[in-house]
This record gives structure tokens, sequence and C-alpha cells, in this order.
């Protein structure tokens, strides 16, 4: 049998493109402190609250750019309650495995796979949100193996729902120095969740591109909640009072570091209703507002926002709305922050 896997041109590995691509002086004292400032959020020694927002996939950079600047804004005006970490996700993963997967496959969403132009496209486009925001961002960790193509610019990563149940990406997640949130599964199994910060938490030894490997364990592994979908295909929320009750006590009952909660507000929460974020977002803050407990765990929310609401298909070619999940517009976007800063 022919070998069906065309092995069409070796890439840089990460440490080559980061010699290639290297970063700032400027950029790199950014990471650092607000890596720390990261940190005692997560540890409770800051009590500000996290958002995780932006679109659900980064796929074009003047719009990104648009959109973080803008956001820049925002963030200097709620600053002394909110730490906002920007969405700016490259590698999609796909329900059914096939479509747009990400600038990191496709730099151009109307032109074909290209994957070295994917890794220097998805670098540069994080440089330059650092550079001109000040923000480091949040990603998908969709393909273990390439996280370090990206370490030294991110901030957080999320542990997809399609992803939280495999080894390798459980022990990738244990030799990060930032935040890995892990998301409920798609079916909303609890305990694949909580069993995943707890491999996260662990130190592991394991093979990893050709090297073993050997981490600490990462105390910033944590929950995100994000909805389910049911074994007839519907969508059922998460983010209610008894369901963060219900994480609580699994987090009393495991011991982990540092229990933290991130509700994403799209998804399987939302029904991908965009407009509900806004809702659900308020949902969760009474459930802070009641329960003292519960105030000190939701560490934050995750929301899909872009520069226009909704969503579009390929070659629609509408600048700033998304051609995957259907994101909440500028405006609506601007103003659930002011609310939530409010609110809290
Ligand atoms: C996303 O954040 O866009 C995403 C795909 O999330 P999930 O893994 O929860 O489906
Ligand atoms: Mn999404």
């Amino acid at each position: 049998m022919e070998m069906q896997m065309e092995f069409r041109r070796k890439l840089p590995i990460p440490q080559e493109l980061k010699q290639q691509f290297p970063l700032s002086q400027e950029i790199r004292d950014i990471k650092e402190a607000r890596d720390r400032e990261i940190e005692a959020i997560f540890t409770g020694k800051d009590d500000r609250f996290l958002l995780i927002i932006g679109p659900c996939s980064a796929d074009r950079e003047d719009a990104v750019l648009e959109y973080m600047t803008r956001l820049a804004k925002v963030q200097e005006k709620v600053k002394d309650k909110i730490f906002i970490i920007p969405r700016v996700y490259t590698n999609k993963p796909r329900t059914k495995g096939v479509g747009y997967k990400g600038m990191l496959h496709q730099p151009d969403p109307e032109k074909g796979e290209d994957m070295l132009a994917g890794i220097i496209a998805i670098r540069e486009m994080h440089s330059r949100v650092v550079r001109e925001t000040g923000f480091t961002c949040a990603e998908e960790m969709l393909y273990p193996e390439n996280h370090r193509y990206l370490s030294d610019l991110l901030a957080y990563v999320a542990i997809g729902a399609r992803s939280v149940e495999d080894q390798q990406h459980r022990m990738v997640a244990s030799g990060i120095g930032i935040p890995a949130g892990m998301k409920n599964p798609t079916s909303g199994d609890i305990s694949v969740m909580m069993n995943s910060i707890t491999a996260a938490q662990s130190e592991q030894t394991f093979l990893y591109r050709g090297w073993e490997v050997h981490t600490t364990g990462n105390p910033m592994a944590h929950a995100i909640l994000r909805g389910y979908v049911d074994n007839y295909g519907r969508n059922h929320p998460n983010y209610h009072y008894e369901d963060l009750v219900f994480v609580s006590e699994q987090y009393k009952k495991l011991g982990l570091a540092n229990p933290a909660v991130i509700v994403d507000c799209n998804h399987s929460n939302s029904g991908k209703q965009y407009m509900e974020q806004i809702r659900i977002a308020k949902d969760v803050l009474h459930s802070m507002h009641v329960a003292p407990d519960l105030a000190k765990l939701v560490k934050g929310l995750m929301i899909e926002s872009y520069l226009v609401d909704g969503n579009q298909k390929i070659g629609e070619g509408v600048y700033g709305k998304s051609i995957t999940d259907p994101c909440l517009g500028w405006e609506k976007s601007e103003r659930l922050i002011y609310d939530i800063a409010d609110a809290l």
C-alpha cells in the first residue's frame, strides 16, 4: 500500500520560528507583567474579574487589530474591576472535522491551506496585538504540539470541549506557565472536566515532539462551563446557580489548587443565540451576589464578541463579522463590559 500521508515539507520548529520572528524586550516585559497579574487573580491575591472576550475566530488581522484597539480603551476605563484577556483564536476545532480551521490553516479564509504561512501569520498577529494594544491574549490549545509557536506571547489557554478528555492535552496543560481553562466536554459530564483539572495540576512525564519531558503541574488549571449537548443534539446550559454550586462542591471534595470557574456565555450555554450572552453574564453576576462562595469561585466570563453582530458565510466579506460562531457586536459588547463593571 502506498503511503497515504504525503510529507510535503519540513516546517520550522517553534524554537526556529521564535528566532526568525523574535520579540522585542518591550513585548517580553508586557508578557511578564501581565502573567504576574493574571497569576494574582487565580491565586486570589487580586480580586479583579476576568473577561476573556473577543471573536470566535481571529480570521483577519485588520479587523482583529481594530477590535483589540477599541477594547484596550474600554479596558483602561474599567481597570480597577475588570482584567481583560482578549480571545485571539487562530486554531478552530470543527464539529464535523471539515471547513475553516482558523488562521493557522488558512491565513486567507478564501484560499487554500498553507501551514508555513499559517504559523507565521498567527505569530505576527499575536505580536502585533501585544505591541499595539498592550494585551497578551487567550487561545484554544487545539494542537498541543503547536503550543510553543506562541508560548512566549500567550496569557491564557483553553482546552476545548472536544479535547478535554485527551491525555496529551491534559499533560501539555500541566507544563505551561499560564492558566489553562479545561472546558466541560460537549456531553456535559462534569467529572471529565474535573479529572482534566486534576491531570493538568499534576506533574507529568511524557513524550512530546520527540523529547522526554517532565512537568511540575499547573496550579492554575481550572474549569470552564460552556453548556452541553444531549443525546438528541439539544443544547443545555450549565451556568445556573445550581450548576455553580455543584462545581464548587466537586472542588471541595477533590482538594484541587486555586478553585476557579470561568463561565463561557456562548456555545451551548446560549445555544449560540449570541444576544443571550448579555442575560447569561448578568445571571452569573446575580449568582455571585447571592452566594459569597460563588463570588470567590467564579473568576470570570468568556464572551464571543466582534465588531459586527452575528456571523456570516465565508466569502460574504463583511468586515469584522464572525465566520464561525455568532458574536455580540461592538456596541453591545462595550455596553455589557460597563454593565458588568457596575454590577461588580
Ligand atoms: C470556542 O471557544 O470557540 C470553542 C470552539 O469552544 P468549545 O470548545 O467550548 O466548543
Ligand atoms: Mn466559538
